[in-house]
Order: C-alpha cells, then structure tokens, then sequence
C-alpha cells in the first residue's frame, strides 16, 4: 500500500518587521515593537543559497515573504529579481511569493519572473477582522485572492486561528477560504507573543483537530492542506493527530519571526509515523 506523504514548505523572511499596519497579531508591525530582527531586502545570494538548504531538506515550497501591507513598484521588482535567481539555481521548486495585496499586473509581473504560486492569508473571518486590523479590510484580502485567480497563479489562502474569535468566525473563516477554490491552505493556530495587543491563545488541540478535519472536507481531498505556525505549540509530539484529520502538507524549518523545530527531527517524526515525505507537487 502506498504511504501518505505529506509535502514540505519554507519560509524564508525576505524583508522583515517594517510593516506599518496595525495587525494585532502580527510582530511585524512596528506599532508593537515586538523584539524580532528587522531588515530591509535580504541579499539575494543569501535567498538563493537558503533555498537551496530548504530544497535539501526535503522542501517543495519555497516562499518569499515580504513584510508590509502589499507590494509596490520596488519590491514587486525585488521580488521578481530573488524569484528570478532561485529558478535559475534550484530546480523543482514550487515558488511561492507572500507580499501582501497586489494588482493583477504585479501578479503577472511575478509570474513572468518565475512565480508559481501566491500566498494571501484572510486570516480571519470577515465579521472578526475589524477586531483584530483597521488599517486595512477583510474585502482587500479577498481581491488580491481572486487577482492571484484570474491571472493563472496557484493561490495559496488561509487563516490564523486563535485570535479570540467565536467557532462562528472559524466557520465563516473556513467557508470563505473554501469560497476561493484555493490549491493550498495553510492554517496557523495563534502565536502569542507578549508585545502584541492579542495577549493569549484561544484554542485547544481538539479544536485544532476539527478545524483541520473541517478544512479538508471543504477543500477536497486533492488539496493540500498545511498546518502552519502555531504547529509545534498544540501538536508538538501528537502531529499524528493532524495528518489523521487531513493535513498532508506542513512548514519545516522557522517561520517568519519565531523558530520552528529543526528539519530533521521533522523528518524523522515524519519516519516514526510511517509518512513519507513528498518528492512531486501531484496529490493524487
Ligand atoms: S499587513 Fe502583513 S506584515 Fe503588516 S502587520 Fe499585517 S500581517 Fe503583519
């Protein structure tokens, strides 16, 4: 019988905590002064070689994510140029880009310089997201998702859970994220870092479990369906329970300001369980 493989992603922060919005859960703001490193455009040799680490860890996704609320004429270009230099150096690598909203001509733009795939989380439910942003609308997010359709990308949507939201909102969450037909879904469970206005974690591991089963029965079984940040906080030594539900892809590695667990003690947990770890992007 063939094993359940599960399909890796890293992240690698390509511009990091100079965001002005107001994100109550997001330690790249600089409203929060939370104690992360921050920098302007990371070199772009430095890009290259950590996407090859990633590729030799056993990653298929690669994503290069830029802090701040959307892309503008200078990182849209700088994004291009970084995704450009990977594809050249690091074959078979689905590449993703995460740089807030955009346009459809930046979208294209990326496309053309080797992006295969965007990210836009809508991190919460429409009715919730005031809560937590005001600098900017649920219905900006759910644009720059279907910009990434209509222009041919893979989208990449998902959401953060644990923020102080109802089971109401992670329903709505969920059925909007299914709304979008996304071909990956990455669900975060809340991180809490003592800067941030969002003081704790509202989210238990059995929750965490039936979102993720909820998840896959909303998407399909030919998505993937990630379980992201957060992971090493709820599942840390019960990861059996997510793919059990329907995950079969995860982050390895750090993620864009807290440390995740090394690559090969993934791996090796991956081992334990008896997955394998994917070598092709195709889920059937
Ligand atoms: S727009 Fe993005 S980078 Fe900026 S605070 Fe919000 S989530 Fe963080």
């Amino acid at each position: 019988m063939k094993q359940k493989q599960i399909f890796l992603c890293a992240i690698n922060n390509i511009l990091s905590g100079t965001c002005q919005e107001d994100c109550k859960f997001c330690t790249q703001s600089v409203r929060y002064h939370a104690n992360i490193e921050r920098y302007n455009y990371k070199n772009i040799e430095q890009i290259v070689s950590e996407a090859k680490a990633a590729k030799a860890n056993g990653a298929l996704g690669y994503c290069l994510v830029t802090a701040g609320k959307g892309l503008d004429d200078k990182k849209v270009d700088f994004v291009a140029r970084a995704a450009q230099a990977v594809k050249a150096e690091v074959k078979d690598l689905n590449l993703i880009a995460c740089n807030g909203t955009a346009t459809k001509e930046q979208l294209t733009y990326l496309q053309k310089h080797g992006i295969d795939s965007y990210n836009h989380n809508l991190e919460t439910s429409e009715r919730y997201y005031a809560d937590i942003c005001q600098t900017h609308a649920w219905s900006e997010r759910y644009e720059t998702c279907k910009n990434v359709k209509s222009v041919g990308l893979a989208l990449c949507s998902g959401g953060i859970f644990g923020m102080g939201e109802t089971a109401e909102d992670r329903d709505s969450l969920l059925n909007s994220i299914a709304s979008l037909s996304p071909e990956s879904t990455p669900l975060n469970f809340y991180h809490p870092n003592p800067a941030l206005p969002i003081k704790t974690r509202n989210i238990e591991l059995d929750e965490a479990v039936e979102i993720i089963k909820k998840a896959r029965s909303l998407l399909g079984e030919d998505k993937l369906l990630m379980v992201a940040g957060g992971r090493e906080l709820l599942f840390n030594g019960k990861e059996s329970l997510m793919f059990e539900a329907g995950a079969n892809a995860m982050v390895i590695g750090n993620y864009l300001t807290t440390q995740g667990i090394e690559a090969r003690s993934d791996k090796k947990m991956l081992d334990t369980l008896g997955y394998e770890v994917a070598t092709s992007c195709d889920t059937h």
